[in-house]
């Protein structure tokens, strides 16, 4: 079997997260969304996690550097031989360099990188109609999956408030981000053929059938 190395890219609210679950579900890959990652790497106490900490602890970003030694250290565990799944690692044009850098001097490189395309005002009705519970951080949504009860949460009856993450402005701001850093790095893997789009304002259902529908093509063609 060929391996399955692939990126998920995409903006805030199109899904990724959903996606990644039923990937990882699909094909028993490992997950490294760089969050993650890097916590489980401080946890550990590893090496590359102690030194991770300490711009945590500064209040700094992780340069992209260690970052990538971190994703090459989960490379090099065997957990990632038939293939992960990237999350938020390559965000920018430098880090996809450095990661197919990274891949290339273990022989291997990304197979796909998978973009969930969502249109801008499709991500702000998804995000900010979310509504999270005070006490026990219950997510419901104004639209999609509302409360019995206008601002109550259902299982525990407290207050329901908009964070500040999901405030309009602050899902503007994400977006502009966004299309400034990630544009370009989609153009890049479009040029190396590596891109497939996915209309992410299907049903996450027709969204995951179409990617499996990709990944199966991908590995017949890997075969032949
Ligand atoms: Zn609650």
């Amino acid at each position: 079997m060929s391996e399955r190395n692939l990126v998920l890219l995409g903006p805030p609210g199109a899904g990724k997260g959903t996606q990644a679950e039923r990937l990882i579900d699909d094909f028993d890959l490992p997950y490294y969304a760089t969050g993650n990652i890097l916590r489980e790497a401080v946890e550990e106490g590893t090496e590359l996690g102690r030194e991770a900490k300490d711009y945590m602890d500064r209040g700094d970003l992780v340069p992209d550097e260690l970052i990538c030694r971190v994703i090459e250290e989960r490379l090099d565990s065997g957990e990632a031989d038939d293939g992960f799944l990237l999350d938020g690692f390559p965000r920018t044009i430098g880090q996809a360099e450095m990661l197919e850098e990274a891949l290339e001097r273990r022989g291997r490189s990304v197979t796909a990188a998978l973009l969930i395309d969502t249109p801008d005002d499709e991500v702000i009705r998804r995000l900010s109609g979310r509504r999270t519970c005070v006490k026990a951080g219950h997510v419901y949504h104004v639209e999609f999956d509302p409360p019995k009860n206008e601002g109550v949460c259902d299982q525990d009856g407290s207050r329901l408030v908009q964070r500040d993450d999901d405030k309009p402005e602050t899902i503007k701001k994400r977006l502009e981000v966004y299309h400034e850093q990630t544009e370009p790095l989609i153009e890049w893997y479009d040029e190396r053929g590596l891109l497939r789009r996915f209309d992410g304002t299907r049903t996450p259902d027709e969204v995951h059938s179409h990617i499996r529908a990709t990944l199966a093509t991908l590995a017949l063609e890997a075969e032949i």
